[in-house]
């Protein structure tokens, strides 16, 4: 994905692919975790670095390994201390160093038999209920789980500094490891592999709902995703649009259009227009007001305030007889136009997108009818002695049906 060693086979369970889709490759969690884990290798082994600050130097430079490389064989103190680093741990080309790291517990002489933590002020008779990080700030545990707890849980964060006023050392994996029970650990290894997905623009998660898969397209650059869809499927055969990640296939509209009908039909932006087209902002109130009719004489239910639509003048002032100011034939007709124009988007919008609504409403009761399909399967079986397999046609015919109605539906966007 993205890297030129890209040995990981693709899960592919022999599901069929929807016709005409993008190339692209499924990786489960799992198998990208091992991926990420043999990059992490990689740099530990080239600049002589340990795990978890490897892990956190690639996170750093957003998973670009090489420039990792290069920028650390400039100046490793730089990149230590950009990432956080509280001193070099190695000189780069040097062997992973074996050299035991200090205890992660903080020790007490006998003489500091009661630690003060500095935030929640308990004292602290054992050394277990310490916890010192590798940059060497200590507090209570209990302080320390509070606080990768609310990170990893509540700001989905996998990259967060050290407890400590002004310390940017980032805590390591190893200490969420040693603090939190597995549900965290297990959201913590999540949002490092978000971070990998998100930095790479070549990998997406499949937006179906409790699918896990991360699918690796490379054909969906920003140029070509004006002029075509990139409909990709993860290995559960769940088609989607790798360029805007909508969870259909939109064809043959293209995502930035898909988008905007989206946007369309959520904000409802046809009303809209039909509100510029028919109401106005009393000039007392400042309420829209309904045009209703065609007299020009509006009275605003907001303030009872009576006026011209034409000139927004005082209706009292200005009267049946009285001459409208704004009144002349050209910019008579120019309103008119510029209203009609909008009445007649509005109408347009309307019919494509009851269309494109009751399409909807069709493919979800295609589902059922798929559904229904698998029971007539078993008796067409039954009664006729079709094989299994002869039988399947039902199936297929309902999944050609399922595929038109989809690519119906997103042409009337194009409307
Ligand atoms: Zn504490
Ligand atoms: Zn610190
Ligand atoms: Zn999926
Ligand atoms: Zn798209
Ligand atoms: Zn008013
Ligand atoms: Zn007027």
């Amino acid at each position: 994905f993205g890297s030129e060693d890209e040995d990981v086979e693709p899960v592919d369970k022999g599901k069929k692919k929807s016709e005409g889709a993008t190339a692209c490759q499924s990786y489960t969690p799992a198998q990208l975790e091992a991926e990420t884990a043999k990059e992490i290798r990689e740099v530990c082994a080239i600049l002589g670095l340990q795990n978890p600050i490897a892990s956190i130097l690639l996170r750093h430079f957003r998973w670009n390994k090489e420039r990792l490389i290069d920028a650390y064989m400039e100046s490793p103190e730089q990149v230590l201390t950009s990432s956080g680093e509280p001193s070099p741990v190695a000189s780069p080309n040097s062997p992973t160093p074996n050299t035991p790291r200090p205890s992660k517990r903080a020790r007490l002489t006998p003489e500091e038999v009661v630690f003060m933590c500095p935030i929640c002020c308990d004292d602290i008779k054992e050394e277990t209920g310490l916890f010192k990080e590798r940059c060497g700030h200590t507090f209570c545990t209990s302080c320390w789980k509070d606080y990768v707890i609310g990170k990893v849980k509540e700001e989905g964060q996998c990259d967060f500094t050290c407890m400590q006023d002004g310390c940017k050392t980032v805590v390591e994996e190893r200490t969420v490891k040693e603090l939190v029970d597995e549900p965290v650990l297990k959201r913590y290894q999540f949002l490092i592999l978000e971070s990998l997905i998100k930095s790479r623009s070549s990998l997406r998660f499949c937006p179906f709902p409790g699918c896990e898969q991360v699918v690796c397209c490379h054909n969906a650059t920003p140029s070509s995703i004006l002029v075509q869809v990139p409909t990709v499927a993860c290995s559960d055969a769940h088609t989607f649009c790798f360029g805007c990640g909508l969870d259909a296939d939109h064809r043959p509209v293209i995502c930035a259009l898909a988008k905007l009908w989206l946007k369309d039909a959520k904000d409802d932006s046809g009303s809209s227009s039909w509100i510029k087209a028919n109401t106005k902002i009393c000039p007392n109130c400042q309420n829209a007001t309904e045009k209703n009719g065609g007299c020009n004489r509006i009275h605003c239910r907001s303030c009872d305030f009576q006026w011209c639509w034409m000139c927004e003048k005082n209706w009292n002032v200005h009267g049946y007889n009285g001459t409208c100011n704004a009144y002349n034939e050209k910019s008579a007709s120019e309103t008119k136009d510029a209203q009609a124009m909008a009445a007649e988007k509005l109408e347009k919008w309307l019919f494509y997108y009851d269309r494109y609504n009751n399409h909807d409403l069709s493919a979800k009761l295609d589902k059922e009818l798929y559904e229904r399909t698998e029971q007539k399967i078993k008796e067409v079986q039954e009664a006729s002695g079709l094989s299994w397999i002869q039988a399947r046609f039902m199936q297929d015919a309902v999944d050609e049906l399922t595929r038109c109605r989809i690519t119906l539906k997103w042409s009337y966007a194009m409307g």
